[in-house]
């Protein structure tokens, strides 16, 4: 399938889903039968029965020590039939620490899947083709493995290949400027090429929410230095980087007062910064934003910012692969399924029940049944058989012959101070009932984390809220009331599991929910921890709950004022 692939192709992937997972498993089991890895289960054999019968399921931890010894030196043979020749990194922020995957810089899988998003999003946004996409992405230096390959998040990778050069022709932003490797150079000159060419914009996005709210916010410290290099025509001193200052060079040009007022008045002239995105690109008819599973908890600020345009997931992928697009980019977040692609992996299936907690039947793609939910198993050319992805999936539909599924959450529970069990979605669940108590006063989250407390007796949940004023006092002082924090507190406890309620109100097991609210940039700062320990800014996601000493460290620095829940929520 090529860049210059029509939506037959989608067809003819779907409709011929079993045949292509058939000939996905041949081709991989043929390279790889005679892996040290998996010749131990299969001694030379690439029969799809015995690989089912043979070869186990496995975590990313059983292959560690494989993965490590390729990325030391070994040869990649011992793990996998095809070159490995490159490693990507995973953000490590859903799982807790990076992990790296043998891979290559092959993305041909990955371009065919873009090609398919750009056709979907033409034939579903009206005026999509007729002009620019603005999406803020990032790259890091790649580093290197002992054994001298490349090391980067799957981004970096990808927009520091050829591939990038012909996926990106309809965006704002230059290669160059993607690839500056000081992210706050290329931070304000993605933002002063997206402001230049505004009347182009039809779309806005980034990968993931989090570094599209941190770039609203870098807005509102850097607008007025933006607009003062637009009214002069010369860019900031401190912008050294000399591809951005070329680059900046060629789209800055002459002075350009009118521009600058207009973002003089767009930024002050308004009580708030509401649908700062609209008025600052007028033409924009969609945020392009993964906002399904624990992301969803960006919703109301987007809307915020963005006067609710549509909010469009469009992927669902991961390090290990890219497993499925969303054909309706329109569909509300809570409708969006993803329709996996036969061809980005030989995919399987484990039934693990409404709770995610069961080990039921595993079977294939095109097996899978309406409503059940599921852990998907990756097995790739590169060395990963059966392996875990730690998501849970529920199934909504088959276009064509190949399936479509829910992101409902990471698999494991988040938080659980006694026998309870308080998972993503019960969470994003209580997050979304208490954000109704902050809008009555006019408040909005910028930011959310957790987690268990047990350093008390009994032990509480912490929760960690960054928020925003809607309308600017005039002050940067955040108004916070007793009363309604109080209340959102409440309305939190309220909403979580009944097993929760019981162990808080009936056994005393669980201590009154907590609210800590952080100084504005918090989570800016925790996305940098995370960035200064691998992970990569364009794969970032906010941890919804967080386990290291560290990264707690960074949140309870910057804690302003802590509420507690003043009633035991009713069973
Ligand atoms: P990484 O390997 O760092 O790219 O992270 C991959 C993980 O991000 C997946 O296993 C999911 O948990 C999460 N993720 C990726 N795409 C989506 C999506 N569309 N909706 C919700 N979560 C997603």
């Amino acid at each position: 399938m090529s860049q210059g692939c029509d939506l037959s192709v989608l067809e003819e992937l779907t409709s011929n889903a079993k045949q292509i997972q058939d000939d996905v498993l041949n081709k991989i089991l043929k390279a790889n039968a005679n892996t040290e890895y998996l010749s131990r289960f299969l001694e030379g054999s690439s029969d799809k029965e015995l690989f089912k019968k043979n070869v186990p399921v496995v975590s990313y931890e059983d292959v560690k020590p494989y993965i490590d010894r390729v990325a030391n030196g070994e040869p990649s043979d011992i793990l996998s039939g095809e070159p490995i020749t490159a490693f990507t990194l995973s953000s490590g922020t859903s799982s807790g620490n990076p992990k790296i995957f043998p891979a290559t810089d092959n993305f041909e899988n990955i371009k065919s899947a873009g090609a398919l998003n750009s056709l979907i999003m033409s034939k579903h946004v009206a005026g999509y083709n007729q002009g620019k996409v603005m999406i803020f992405r990032f790259t890091h230096p790649i580093s290197t493995t002992p054994c001298g390959l490349p090391l980067a998040s799957v981004v970096t990778i990808l927009m520091k290949s050829k591939h990038f050069l012909s996926m990106e022709k309809r965006s704002t932003i230059p290669k160059e400027i993607i690839r500056c490797p000081d992210k706050k150079q290329s931070m304000y000159c993605q933002l002063l090429f997206g402001l230049v060419q505004r009347d182009e914009v039809v779309s806005v996005g980034a990968s993931f929410p989090s570094v599209l709210v941190q770039l609203i916010n870098f807005l509102e410290k850097y607008w007025k230095e933006l607009a003062r290099n637009i009214r002069s025509g010369h860019l900031s001193e401190w912008i050294t980087d000399l591809s951005c200052r070329d680059s900046v060079s060629i789209i800055l040009g002459e002075p350009n007062p009118e521009l600058a007022d207009l973002i003089k008045k767009e930024c002050t002239g308004q009580e708030s910064w509401q649908g700062i995105i609209t008025r600052l690109w007028p033409k924009t008819k969609c945020i392009e934003t993964i906002v399904t599973g624990t992301l969803a908890q960006y919703i109301p600020v987007l809307e915020f910012y963005s006067n609710k345009l549509p909010l469009v997931s469009k992927n669902y992928a991961s390090s290990e692969t890219f497993f499925g697009i969303n054909l309706n980019p329109l569909s509300k977040p809570e409708h969006v399924s993803y329709t996996f692609l036969p061809n980005m992996a030989y995919f399987e299936f484990i039934d693990v029940g409404v709770d995610g907690g069961t080990e039921g039947e595993i079977v294939d793609l095109v097996d899978v049944k309406l409503g059940h939910y599921y852990e998907p198993l990756v097995t790739n050319y590169y060395g990963l058989h059966r392996c875990r992805v730690g998501d849970v999936l529920q199934v909504t539909g088959f276009y064509n012959k190949a399936p479509q599924f829910r992101f409902v959450r990471r698999k494991n529970t988040v938080l659980s101070i006694y026998v309870e069990s308080t998972t993503e979605e019960d969470l994003l669940k209580a997050l979304a009932r208490a954000a109704v108590v902050l809008e009555s006063s006019d408040l909005i989250m910028t930011g959310f984390t957790c987690y268990a407390d047990i350093s008390t007796v009994p032990g509480h949940y912490v929760f960690y809220l960054e928020l925003k004023a809607k309308v600017n006092s005039g002050t940067n002082v955040l108004l916070l009331d007793n009363k309604v924090l109080v209340e959102y507190c409440c309305v939190m406890e309220e909403s979580l599991s009944s097993s929760y309620r019981t162990l808080r109100r009936q056994d005393g097991l669980i201590g009154a929910l907590e609210v800590r609210i952080v100084q504005k940039g918090t989570f800016d700062s925790l996305m940098e921890f995370f960035v200064s320990r691998g992970a990569s800014i364009t794969q970032y996601k906010t941890p919804i709950c967080i386990n290291s000493v560290e990264a707690l460290k960074v949140l309870e620095d910057k804690v302003l004022a802590r509420f507690f829940s003043d009633k035991s929520p009713p069973i």
